[in-house]
């Protein structure tokens, strides 16, 4: 049987942060993908924004590894020269009431560790970007877009140079543990083959919480999660979008509500909705559209009719279904789920791209590879 020392089960944005992390810091890595190349899943299909950290509960997993992850990666856009814009955002409040709850989003914001927020009045948002409308508003200066596929490029290239192998097209079908490791069944019919693996980090995005079910001691602290999906879909905006800053409303249910994001091109798209699915479906039904024009002209009234086309769409890989609490991201060792060797990454949202070198520190310090990168004098980027 092909022995490994970690093997990392996916290489989205998380799995190829987590994979270069355990390498640099002197791991023997393998990075088992079941697509063609990386970045196939989640991470290809998301808004590409670098979230400041506004809202995630105070203590949350979410908010420790937002706004540290967001300042890492613009340290490492800037150093490795990957495509990105720090374009800030504005929250707007569509009436008084909304206005009220600004001031406490902003703190929040400030405790997750979100720099220069700045209240604005309905004239000074207006000064701002000419075509919005709103009682009032967030300004978010350190919010900014990436070129996601540009830095999973450089996160698989920095893994390889330290020596991580990316298997691709060789599924993992199921995590057993093995005296305090654990053997990896992958691939399928004759290509079919399983290796054992000292630790093994299960990054699979909408893939994990199935591996995670069958690889949960019987006597863990808490029951697995059950997997929910929750597709987010996106329309874009025939011509250039009249706004030079992204433009959210306040949250909705299960996710940020219908907002403005911006390409580095400067080309617009609104999305994404929540639509909760029990399939993995990539149709975005262009009947959805009518539902974006009401939410957009609430705080852009000159969206012409017809502006709007269906575009892509991405899933959220959840862990609470509609209508229950929101859960933060979990990261689950030995300590939560009772395997040794095993460590699931479950419910990695947004913002995961966000927070993907901050979330990569977290696992290698969960999995005690901290003391190895320190003594090999690892740079922190
Ligand atoms: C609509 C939407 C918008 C978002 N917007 C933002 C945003 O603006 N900013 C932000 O910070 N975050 C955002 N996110 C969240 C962010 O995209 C995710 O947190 C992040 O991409 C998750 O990366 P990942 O590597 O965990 O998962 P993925 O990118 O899905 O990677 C998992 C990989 O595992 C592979 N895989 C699955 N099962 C198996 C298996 N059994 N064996 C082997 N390989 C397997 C898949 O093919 C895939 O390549 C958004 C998410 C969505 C859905």
């Amino acid at each position: 049987m092909e022995q490994l020392d970690v093997a990392v089960i996916g290489a989205g944005v998380v799995g190829l942060a987590v994979a270069r992390a355990f390498a640099r810091a002197g791991r023997e890595v393998v990075i088992l993908e079941r697509a063609e190349s990386f970045g196939a899943g989640v991470s290809s299909r998301n808004s590409e924004v670098l979230h400041a950290g506004l809202y995630y509960p105070t203590d949350s997993l979410r908010a420790a590894v937002c706004a540290p992850g967001r300042k890492r990666l613009y340290a490492y856009c800037a150093e490795r020269g990957i495509a990105h814009k720090r374009c800030g955002k504005l929250l707007v409040a569509a009436d008084a009431a909304q206005a009220e709850r600004l001031p406490g989003i902003a703190a929040q914001a400030a405790a997750n560790g979100a720099e220069d927020l700045r209240l604005v009045s309905a004239a000074g948002a207006r000064r701002m970007e000419p075509a919005l409308c709103c009682a009032a508003a967030l300004f978010s200066p350190g919010t900014g877009i990436i070129d996601s596929h540009g830095l999973m490029l450089s996160l698989l290239a920095d893994a390889e140079a330290a020596g991580a192998a990316l298997a691709v097209m060789t599924p993992v079908s199921a995590i057993v543990p093995d005296g305090g490791g654990a053997v990896l069944h992958c691939g399928a019919g004759a290509d079919a083959f399983a290796a054992r693996a000292n630790l093994a980090v299960n990054c699979a995005g909408l893939g994990s919480v199935p591996l995670a079910a069958g690889a949960w001691g019987k006597n863990a602290k808490r029951p697995c999660p059950r997997r929910h999906m929750a597709k987010g879909n996106y329309f874009s905006l025939a011509g250039r979008a009249p706004f030079s800053r992204l433009i959210y409303p306040l949250p909705e249910p299960g996710g940020l509500g219908v907002h403005l994001t911006l390409d580095l091109a400067g080309r617009g798209r609104f999305g994404p909705d929540v639509e909760w699915i029990d399939e993995e479906t990539y149709t975005v039904d262009p009947a959805r559209g009518e539902a974006f024009y009401a939410s957009i002209r609430r705080y852009w009234p000159g969206l012409p009719d017809g502006a709007l086309a269906p575009d892509t769409c991405g899933i959220r890989p959840k862990i609470f279904g509609p209508g229950e609490p929101t859960a933060d991201f979990l990261v689950a060792g030995p300590e939560t789920h009772g395997i040794p060797g095993v460590i699931h990454l479950l419910g990695i949202e947004s913002p995961g791209l966000t927070a993907c070198l901050a979330l990569a520190d977290h696992v290698a310090a969960l999995a005690g590879s901290e003391k190895t990168a320190t003594s090999r004098s690892v740079k922190s980027t």
